[in-house]
């Protein structure tokens, strides 16, 4: 059932939020192209679903202000911070690897336009869980899932003020759960935390707050629920 409500929901997202070409939504359906070579042509990418496709978890308005608004505006700011520079045309992993020299409008709107991208990809109804190799790699790590989750939403929910949640691996190629500020991401080079992002979760006010108001951890708890798994085990498989 769920996965037949996926399937039609993303079938009425084709007309409302598909674009063409390299974008998104058809990184979905190729999962040879790497979300680098998509965010390296500085395209506003597609909300690979319709809006109300994550309801009851994630409600419809929400995802269109998050989406069309709050996204947008670090895409349009990121476009118009790096216009001109020596970093307009690198990929994002390469301006985060020196983030740190580059000034504060590029890591916020550079972090806000890949962290956003990352997000609207793992989530998702109808994905079958995590791989067993990912499984594996969860238990060695966290001693079950059940630890794991544990671990995730204490990072989501400690993180004071605005900032995000995060499954990564690190150089080592270990599992980490960590929570990091504003719009900064493990791939940032003044980043404590540092590795390659597998699953995100936003817990900045505006992702939550019309539904949830105050209640983070209830929003953190429904997330869960709207998992894409299957990209997830497509990120570590990429990312070993
Ligand atoms: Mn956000």
């Amino acid at each position: 059932m769920e996965r037949r409500n996926f399937i039609k929901n993303v079938g009425l997202g084709v007309t409302a939020t598909y674009l063409t070409g390299k974008s998104l939504g058809q990184s979905i359906t190729n999962s040879k192209k790497t979300d680098m070579e998509n965010i390296q042509t500085l395209e506003f990418p597609a909300l690979p679903y319709a809006y109300d496709a994550l309801e009851p978890y994630i409600d419809a308005k929400t995802m269109e202000i998050h989406y069309d608004r709050h996204h947008r505006t670090y895409f349009n700011n990121y476009v118009n911070a790096v216009k001109g520079t020596p970093l307009e045309n690198l990929p994002l992993e390469k301006v985060f690897a020196s983030v740190s020299t580059a000034g504060d409008a590029i890591r916020n709107n550079g972090g806000g336009f890949y962290n956003h991208i990352i997000f609207w990809k793992n989530l998702g109804k109808g994905s079958s869980g995590p791989s067993a190799e990912l499984s594996s790699a969860i238990n060695q790590a966290f001693g079950s899932i059940d630890k794991f989750r544990e671990t995730f939403n204490n990072a989501g929910k400690t993180r004071f003020g605005s900032g995000w949640a995060w499954l990564y691996l690190t150089a080592d190629k270990k599992l980490a759960v960590a929570s990091t500020p504003n719009q900064d991401n493990p791939l940032m080079d003044l980043s404590p935390v540092k590795g390659t992002p597998l699953l995100t979760l936003d817990v900045w006010e505006h992702a939550y707050y019309l539904k949830y108001q105050n209640k983070r951890a209830d929003y953190i708890d429904a997330f869960w629920n709207v998992v894409n798994w299957d990209e997830v085990n497509r990120r570590y498989k990429e990312a070993l």
